[in-house]
């Protein structure tokens, strides 16, 4: 793979809107992804394996828990910050983003939000740290789009609960340490529970052949008969706002990790149209590239205008889940189209693996489906504005 030149644009000079503490986050996250990441993660992402031995830098560069507080382990900063973290690992690879969102927003957000002090102290501070990974079981092989159907259940055997059935596509599944589950009780009622590994019946096979996301590691979360402890219920939420409520932290980090991958895609782009020649000229003096590079720019600057502003409306506890939602699918989709554009103009260089376009433009292909997709992120818009609800 070609060296890393990585420029970040900042047309609007984002850079003001920041604190000097989010630039020196941003920083460090940039130059480890820099030193650490580029240089191995084609490699990784060709032959399907997620790079384990950069868990320890993502715990340093704070990625673990961005903004859970220091006493259980986190990096203790604001939205904005966690947002930054996400941009900079995002323009690395979506899926080592992916193993950072998942620990963060749909393991520890849970848990510290849901769960009793017991809970927090007994997993929190071993998260942050990068000693455990887990992971988060929501979707099954029949509900996707409507979790709420889901048919992943617990009994109440006196002294313990028993869990039986069976999640799919979960990131770093294959090698958690715990699961936050998603299941409901003999009401119907849904509740998180954590699944250790290491619980009879519990097991989690990898999912192979995929196209996208091929550094992150995804498999099935199977629960036969798993006796499961009281004490690993988490008491504080129930319902499906519980899922969802992480699953907006979730989206928001992905709102700004699209445009990492944006950026990447362009800033590759626009450096190619400047020494590749035809004709006898730089292909970015042609009218037709200059228009792919001049609307990538314009379409990133609005999306970290979009994200930046969620961050401040995130922080000061005003965002809704619907906001959430219009960042997500907007960014993420100007990603993908913008990792398409950058695909053509470096003609067959595109698709080689000496440029990290074409593993964004696959991996975006997941990024825009999970944590609700295209279609139901406009659904969510939709009966926002109007106030008549499409899914029923
Ligand atoms: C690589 C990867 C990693 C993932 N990681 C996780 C994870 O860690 N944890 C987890 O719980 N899940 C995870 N997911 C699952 C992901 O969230 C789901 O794939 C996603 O929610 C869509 O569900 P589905 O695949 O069942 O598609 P479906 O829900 O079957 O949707 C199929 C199509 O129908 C459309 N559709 C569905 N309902 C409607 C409707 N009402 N109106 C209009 N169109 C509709 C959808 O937009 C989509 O285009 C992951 C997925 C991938 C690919």
């Amino acid at each position: 793979m070609k060296p890393d030149l990585f420029e970040a644009p900042d047309y609007y000079n984002l850079d003001e809107l920041l604190t000097e503490e989010h630039k020196l986050v941003r920083d460090a996250a940039r130059e480890w992804v820099k030193r650490d990441v580029s240089p191995i993660i084609e490699e990784y992402a060709q032959k399907a394996e997620f790079p384990k031995q950069i868990v320890q830098g993502l715990a340093d560069i704070g990625a673990f828990g961005p903004y859970i507080p220091e006493e259980y382990g986190g990096a203790g900063l604001d939205q904005i910050a966690y947002g930054l973290i996400m941009q900079e690992i995002e323009r690395g690879d979506s899926g080592v983003r992916s193993t950072a969102s998942v620990q963060s927003s749909l393991v520890m957000y849970p848990i510290w939000k849901y769960g009793n002090e017991v809970q927090r102290q007994k997993y929190l501070p071993k998260l942050a740290s990068g000693e455990w990974i887990g992971s988060f079981g929501l979707t099954e092989p029949d509900h996707g789009s409507n979790p709420g159907g889901m048919v992943t259940n617990f009994k109440d055997m006196g002294d313990h609960y028993l869990l039986n059935g069976a999640k799919m596509w979960i990131s770093n599944a294959p090698f958690c340490n715990i699961a936050v589950v998603w299941a409901k009780n003999e009401e119907g009622r849904i509740h998180g529970l954590v699944v250790e590994r290491g619980m009879v019946g519990f097991t989690t096979p990898e999912t192979h052949n995929k196209w996208s996301l091929r550094a992150s590691a995804t498999g099935e979360l199977i629960f036969d008969n798993v006796k499961v402890p009281k004490e690993n219920l988490l008491p504080n939420k129930s319902g499906l706002g519980a899922p969802l409520g992480c699953l907006d932290s979730a989206r928001f980090g992905i709102a700004w990790g699209a445009i990492g991958a944006a950026m990447d895609c362009y800033d590759t782009a626009l450096r190619y149209s400047k020494e590749r020649l035809q004709f006898g000229k730089p292909i970015g003096q042609f009218q037709l590239q200059q228009k792919k590079l001049a609307e990538m720019i314009t379409e990133i600057t609005k999306a970290q205008l979009l994200a930046w502003r969620l961050g401040v409306m995130r922080e000061n506890g005003t965002a809704t889940s619907a906001q959430i939602s219009m960042a997500k699918r907007n960014n993420v989709d100007m990603a993908l189209k913008i990792a398409r554009d950058a695909r053509q103009m470096l003609g067959g260089m595109g698709i080689s693996g000496e440029y990290s376009i074409m593993r964004h433009m696959m991996n975006l292909e997941s990024v825009v489906t999970y944590e609700g997709t295209h279609d139901i992120h406009l659904l969510i818009t939709g009966l926002d504005v109007t106030g008549l609800n499409a899914f029923k």
